[in-house]
């Protein structure tokens, strides 16, 4: 057994040895924890073996987040360019090409650019932000 005293009321409380949890202190009947490793700590030290090719997820997060930003830009600008291409220059450009360009904006490169940056926010663990 081990003597430990309440967070709340400082009364002393009797658990075992390998204890842990969450408690209800009998004296002033409030929760608290005991034993448990804080939840931030713990996420960080499965984080810190976490490594994938070398780079930590953060890393990963960051790096697939700004390829989300570049697709998602160039998704708008091929979107833009094939639209200005339309309206200024029909006669010489194939209809086909500029809706080739207007569909891959739309639907391959913007969905790219979506994952990406969902990966990045999914992956993120804003506990590592401060490690280095
Ligand atoms: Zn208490």
């Amino acid at each position: 057994m081990v003597e430990i005293l309440c967070p709340h009321c400082e009364e002393e409380i009797a658990l075992d040895d390998d204890a842990s949890g969450e408690f209800v202190c009998p004296h002033c009947e409030r929760k608290f924890e005991w034993n448990t490793e804080p939840f931030a700590e713990a996420f960080a030290n499965e984080q810190a073996d976490d490594k994938i090719l070398g780079m930590t997820r953060n890393q990963w997060a960051l790096g697939c987040a700004l390829l989300g930003l570049l697709a998602g830009a160039l998704s708008v600008s091929m979107f833009i360019g094939a639209i200005n291409d339309i309206s200024s220059d029909l006669t010489n450009m194939s209809l086909d090409g500029v809706l080739t360009t207007i569909a891959s904006a739309c639907f391959i490169v913007l969905p790219i650019g979506t994952i990406l940056i969902w990966f990045a926010y999914t992956a993120w663990s804003p506990r590592s932000y401060s490690d280095e």
